[in-house]
């Protein structure tokens, strides 16, 4: 199977490259040309499985150019029982009549990114193999927080790959901090930068493009390739966790199969809910994909309206990783809503980059609605839903679980449609320890975040994961911050020494 460029359908590469270049030359996101199918009979065989037999279904549907035993051996590490707390990966609690919660946050760093993050970078490594050039990969990575954790933890120690992770200093949690900070592995480097996330952002795009940087990296042997969510090899994983779910709801006669679901995804970039979207496409039975956002509801927006407009305040919430105007992955779905009509595509990618926005035709928001509804949460209404939830039904979720819990009761209550629905939860409350806390009442102005984290075991009877906990008595590696224009010597310096 080959895959195709949003921007220009002639740009066509195979999986491999796909996950090797993460981006096409000119701009566009790599898209599978056709999808593999899941029938019935597939899905029955599934039910009995394990999650990494499971996946190896899927991706050998869309890793064409990898043969079965690559993919198994790197489903064998990713998804491995010492990485995540237990054989289920994916487990998913009830909420009530017809809700069930899927746990993401079971790996090495607590969020929900460790599903894809675990994988990639053993993708990468036979995708680097079969490409066969020798050279070394360097993966620049810009974060606010949860994406840069757990993209080190993945690629920590693997043959063949370097990762520099920048971060904003005043930007990320101290908790935030320390599980970079204090990250093991010989082949990773951690920077902080004088700045804001944006700043961190653009300083490694321009890295990217950096002519003399680019030459240094050649005369090394090395090639630059990234780890942010438009990469195609972030996606594929989280289509599994749908699968898994579907088939976990028939095993444990919750819903028979053929059934239709609902899913709701707590959304920032989109990558996560594009995921739910693919899985419907190959013919899972999902009937509504519900999209929900936090104040920065732009997406809310655009799903009511089809104008998509990032014209608008941004809002620091207590669900960060949701903070976003814009979401990077529509492209692929509007480029499937729009009959993979690329020379549209670039056009709304266009009038977003000087515009700030765009508008869809009539038909395109017709189809967009027939699959997807959207709502939004203020911080007043997550606080509550977090402090509901605990009261209810015993369970401590996180911000971003909240945002989507509340989105998902709205749509219940504004629709009626009483469809057995699958909630992503996305991080374990631990991680927001003093927004969790202050959701249910209690005092949280310590200063100590491990101190407001014990006040939480105390008052919710939950313990802190060790990963989180174990971090205070972990040597801190990295110290060292870096003006935002000096971000070439924080890899001149990661590149040393080897
Ligand atoms: C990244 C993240 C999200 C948003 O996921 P997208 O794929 O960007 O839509 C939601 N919750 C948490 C905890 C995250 O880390």
């Amino acid at each position: 199977m080959q895959y195709q460029s949003t921007r220009d359908k002639t740009q066509k590469v195979s999986a491999s490259q796909a996950i090797l270049q993460g981006l096409s030359a000119e701009g566009g996101l790599f898209v599978p040309e056709q999808l593999p199918k899941l029938s019935e009979p597939m899905l029955e065989c599934m039910i009995g499985q394990d999650y990494i037999q499971r996946a190896q279904t899927i991706l050998e549907g869309f890793l064409t150019d990898f043969s079965p035993e690559e993919i198994e051996s790197c489903l064998k590490g990713a998804y491995h029982v010492q990485k995540f707390s237990g054989p289920q990966i994916a487990p998913l609690a009830r909420l009530g009549e017809n809700a069930y919660l899927l746990e993401l946050w079971h790996g090495p760093t607590c969020a929900f990114k460790d599903m894809a993050l675990q994988l990639l970078p053993r993708l990468m490594t036979v995708a680097a193999q079969k490409s066969g050039d020798g050279k070394e990969i360097v993966i620049l990575v810009a974060t606010s927080g949860d994406t840069g954790k757990a993209a080190l933890e993945g690629f920590c120690d693997v043959p063949g790959i370097r990762i520099v992770v920048f971060y904003p200093e005043e930007g990320v949690s101290l908790l935030q901090k320390l599980q970079m900070a204090t990250q093991e592995g010989e082949n990773v480097f951690v920077a902080a930068i004088h700045g804001n996330f944006d700043d961190a952002q653009s300083g490694v795009k321009k890295l990217f493009c950096d002519p003399q940087t680019i030459q240094m990296l050649q005369k090394q042997n090395r090639v630059f390739s990234s780890a942010n969510s438009i990469n195609w090899g972030r996606l594929l994983p989280q289509i599994v966790y749908y699968v898994s779910a579907y088939c976990d709801l028939v095993r444990d006669e919750q819903i028979a199969l053929g059934d239709p679901i609902n899913v709701c995804v707590p959304t920032g970039n989109f990558g996560n809910i594009l995921a739910a979207y693919y899985a419907k496409q190959m013919g899972l039975p999902i009937r509504k994909l519900i999209c929900a956002s936090n104040k920065n509801n732009v997406l809310t927006d655009f799903i009511q309206t089809g104008v998509y407009d990032r014209n608008r305040p941004f809002y620091a919430t207590t669900s960060p990783s949701m903070d976003i105007l814009i979401s990077s992955n529509l492209e692929r779905l509007l480029f499937h809503l729009m009959d993979e009509d690329d020379a549209a595509v670039r056009d709304l990618m266009e009038g977003l980059k000087t515009n700030g926005r765009y508008t869809v035709s009539q038909q395109v928001l017709n189809r967009l609605q027939a699959d997807f509804d959207g709502g939004y949460c203020d911080e007043a209404e997550t606080a509550a839903t977090i402090k509901r939830l605990f009261d209810t039904y015993s369970y401590l979720c996180d911000t971003h679980t909240a945002v989507a819990v509340s989105v998902y009761e709205s749509y219940l209550s504004r629709t009626g449609d009483d469809t057995k629905t699958v909630i992503a939860s996305t991080a374990n409350p631990f991680k927001f320890p003093h927004a969790v806390l202050s959701a249910l009442g209690a005092e949280a102005q310590d200063a100590d975040e491990f101190e407001v984290a014990r006040k939480l075991e105390e008052l919710s009877g939950n313990e802190m994961p060790e990963q989180l906990a174990g971090l205070r008595e972990k040597p801190v590696r990295f110290t060292e911050s870096f003006a935002k224009d000096r971000m070439n010597d924080a890899l001149a310096k990661a590149l040393q020494n080897v």
